[in-house]
Parts: C-alpha cells; structure tokens; sequence
C-alpha cells in the first residue's frame, strides 16, 4: 500500500518535472543531451544561440574577392556584407532568379502566397537580428500560428484536435507568419535589392578547383571565374547529387556528413477553392514520423484575405504515389480526391481550377525541402562547416551554427561564414599568419574576377 503510494507520488512529480521542462519553464544548466534533447535546442527554442550582433552590425577591411555560389538566403545576406564593405564579388546563380527556397506569387490570390518558405518557426524578435541594425524597412506584421480549429486524418477517419492540443503546441514550439508580407519580400527587401547587380544568373556552376593559390569556378557552360575565396550555398541535396565537382574531391568523412543531414524531397501544392469548407489545418498522418510530413493547411488563416487557398505540403515518404504520377495535374485530382473522401466532395465541388505546384524535391538546384536541424548533430555541423584550405567556406540553412531553423538559419549562417572568412582573411592580411601574401596576392586575385571561356 505504502509502496504504491510513494509510486504514485514519484510518478506525478515526475510527471510535473517533464511537463515543465516542456514548457519550457525549466532551462536545464546543461548541454548533457539526456537532458537538453536537441529537440528543444533548434528553432523557437534556441534563443540562447541567437547571435546578439551579425556581420551586418561590423565593418571588414578586405582586399580579396570572394565568389557566391547560389542566390538564396544565405547567399543573398553574405553578399550584403561584401557589398557593405565595398569587397569585390560575384554572385553565381543557376537559375534564373534569385531567392531560391524563397519564392513568392502575388497574383494568385487577394494576398500573397509563400511559394516555398512561409512560417517564423523562431521567436519573432529573430527577424531584428536579421534585418542588422541599420536596417530601414519596416517591420513585419506577424500573426501567431496558433490554430482554433484543426484535425487528424489516417486515410478513414478525422479526429479532432483538441484546443487544449493546439495551445501546447503553440507553447512548446510558436510559429508566426507575415499578415501582409512574404518571406520572399523579407529577404529581397532586406538583401536581394543590395545586391542584384552583382548576380550572374543562369550559371550553373560545375565544378570548384581550389588545388592551387586561387580557386577556380567553372560553370556548365565552361565559363571559368577565378578569386581568392569562394561562399558555397548550394543545397545539401545538391552538394549531395555530385554535380558540383570539387578538386580535390571532398573528404569521405565530408560526404558522410552531408548524407548524415536530414533533407527529405517534396512538394507544396497551393489550391483555391470559391468556398471554404475545410478547417485551418488537417494533418494527414503518416505511418511513422520517419516517412516525413503530409497535411492540408489554410493560407489565408488570420491574413483577413477573401480568397479560399488551402496549401498542402509533403514531404518524404509520403511523396512516393505523388512522385509515381505522370502530370501535376494527376497530383492535383489525387489531392482533391482524398479532400472529398473527408468533405463529401465539397473539395472538387468548389474547386477554381486555380493551383500552383512547386516540386522543390525535383527541381535540379535544390532537391529537397528543408533541413530538419534537430536532427544534426554536432560532430556532422562541425565537419560540412570546416572551409576547404581556407579557401572554399560553406553556408546554408544547414550550416547555422546558430540552430535557428530555415530561413533564418540559412541567412545567419551566411552571415556567420562571411564574418569567418573576412576575420581570417583581415588577420592574414594584416601579417599575423605571416605566411601569406594578403593583400597584394588578394588584389591581383580579385582582378581575374572577371569570367573567362
Ligand atoms: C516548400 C518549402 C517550405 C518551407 N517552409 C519553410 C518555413 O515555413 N520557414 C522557414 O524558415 N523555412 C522554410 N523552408 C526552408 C527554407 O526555404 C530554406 O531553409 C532556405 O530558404 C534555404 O536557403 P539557402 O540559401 O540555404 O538555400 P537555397 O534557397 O536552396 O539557395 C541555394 C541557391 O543556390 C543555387 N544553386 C544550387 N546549385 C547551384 C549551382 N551548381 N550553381 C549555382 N547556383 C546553384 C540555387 O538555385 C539557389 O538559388 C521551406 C522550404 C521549402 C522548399
């Protein structure tokens, strides 16, 4: 009797330690991971990583050139940085517009639509440190992703999800969205529009030769750009494809780190409806938390839009009968299919015709959809973050040493490479390695900037 009296008693107080911790009214005083789980060190959770001041906030005297491969986030932001600082560079793209996994359609509905990333899944204060201190645009209206009505469907049935659920969730790990604004107009506001003259688009880059002094880019198209340091950004999915040649070859120990980073393919589907019969959000769930994310969720939630857009987002495993499929438009009908199984046709009832697909998992400069950072350990961010000789850096959502998630990882990382790069190369420079030519090598460099066939 006694014995299952005190059980109880350390069952509830244990119970009581775990919710709190949840909660996040506990911070443990230790990086121990049994009882910091990484879970609650990415993201909304990491504030006690987020930088208090970026390479925006500092000046560099620099007088090499640097080549950006890729303009997404990461790309654009360290880019802004060289600029600031008047240091030469150039910015090759493949493709032939900037943002990559920002990208935005503002004609498709009475808002404007996120075409790749759309949610804050940090605390809303991560956008100042983004922005840097000099910042002029106006800030953001966010609106808290914290949903009223929301569902569970396996395939036969919808469950509800309780209030009480979803404030949790909210609790354990807030989310906000732009009210009236985009992550695409976030980044080109804040990057894009200080950089842009300095982008070379449609350049594929093919292969990175940094066996001598300087490094060499070569494009797909044979056009060879020489500097003293290069900023890769493409993509782990791409880093991965091989396409990118890298001489001397990356390290197996590299390789098996960027295949140890979680980076799953998929796809967002936007569709409008002239009715809204569906509630904010219906996760579709999935055999097993390794097979990815499946869900339905409504666009326009809080944005006092009039248009009806449900997005739907997939991801991992449960791509495969989408990815069997011959056209978008298969996609689509299989999409509204399982809608009308929940909604007794409502879903093909009302549907426009109107939808724009985005196969981020297939498109051949990003295979993929978003890092899950939780899952990087430390040992795999320190080996993919170490520079090639000191001359070939690495940045992107991957990279962030920071744990922030998404976009606001992949621009601090930006911002934390070029900040590395430009300290050491200043320190070198300056005569403190004593080994290097600074700056006379770096400006002679900077010179070839310009491509040759
Ligand atoms: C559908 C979807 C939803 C998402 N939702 C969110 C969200 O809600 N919130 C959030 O914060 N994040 C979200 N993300 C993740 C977020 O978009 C990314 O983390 C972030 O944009 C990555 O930026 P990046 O600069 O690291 O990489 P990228 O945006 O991939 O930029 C890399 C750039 O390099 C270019 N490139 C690639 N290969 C080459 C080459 N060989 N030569 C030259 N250029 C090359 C690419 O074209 C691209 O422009 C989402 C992503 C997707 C796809």
């Amino acid at each position: 009797m006694m014995n299952a009296a005190l059980w109880a008693v350390a069952a509830f107080a244990l119970a009581v330690a775990v919710l709190l911790f949840v909660m996040g009214w506990y911070s443990p005083p230790t990086n121990n991971w049994l009882v910091h789980p990484r879970i609650f060190q990415w993201g909304s959770r990491a504030v006690e990583y987020v930088p208090g001041e970026t390479a925006l906030d500092r000046t560099y005297n620099y007088s090499g050139a640097v080549i950006i491969v890729g303009a997404g986030a990461a790309g654009l932001a360290a880019a802004k940085v060289l600029e600031s600082n008047k240091i030469k560079y150039v910015i090759l793209e493949a493709t032939e517009r900037y943002g990559g996994r920002v990208k935005a359609d503002t004609t498709f509905a009475d808002f404007p639509i996120d075409l790749a990333a759309e949610w804050i899944h940090n605390l809303p204060g991560i956008l100042d440190v983004l922005s840097g201190r000099d910042n002029a645009a106006s800030p953001p209206e966010l609106v808290p992703w914290l949903l009223q009505e929301s569902c569970e469907w396996d395939g036969r049935s919808l469950k509800t999800i309780s209030t009480f659920t979803n404030n949790f969730a909210f609790r354990v790990f807030p989310e906000y969205k732009f009210k009236r604004s985009t992550w695409y107009r976030f980044v080109r506001e804040r990057f894009a529009e200080k950089v842009e003259h300095r982008i070379q688009y449609s350049s594929p880059v093919a292969e990175v030769d940094y066996s001598k002094g300087q490094v060499t880019v070569t494009t797909t198209s044979g056009k060879r750009f020489v500097a003293d340091k290069v900023i890769m950004t493409a993509s782990v999915g791409v880093l991965r494809s091989g396409n990118i040649r890298f001489v001397p070859a990356l390290s197996a120990q590299r390789t098996r780190a960027l295949d140890a980073v979680e980076f799953k393919p998929g796809f967002k589907l936007v569709l409008k409806f002239s009715v809204k019969f569906y509630p904010d959000g219906i996760n579709w769930a999935l055999p097993s938390e390794d097979d990815g994310e499946r869900g339905w969720y409504d666009m326009a939630f809080k944005k006092d839009a009039k248009s009806n857009v449900l997005g739907f987002l997939c991801t991992g495993a449960g791509t495969k009968p989408y990815y069997a499929m011959k056209s978008d438009e298969e996609i689509v009908t299989a999409v509204l299919n399982e809608l009308d199984k929940i909604y007794d046709n409502q879903a093909s009832r009302t549907f426009t015709g109107d939808y724009r697909l985005e196969d981020w998992g297939r498109k051949e400069f990003t295979r993929g959809m978003w890092v899950v950072g939780a899952e990087t350990d430390e040992s795999t961010l320190t080996e993919i973050n170490t520079p090639l000789e000191d001359k070939v850096y690495f940045a992107g959502e991957a990279h962030d040493v920071n744990r922030q998630m998404g976009v606001p990882g992949a621009i601090l990382s930006g911002l934390d490479t070029v900040d590395r790069l430009l300290s050491h190369g200043m320190r070198l420079a300056s005569g403190e390695n004593g080994c290097w030519g600074g700056s006379e090598q770096a400006v002679g460099l900077g010179e070839s900037l310009v491509g040759s066939e």
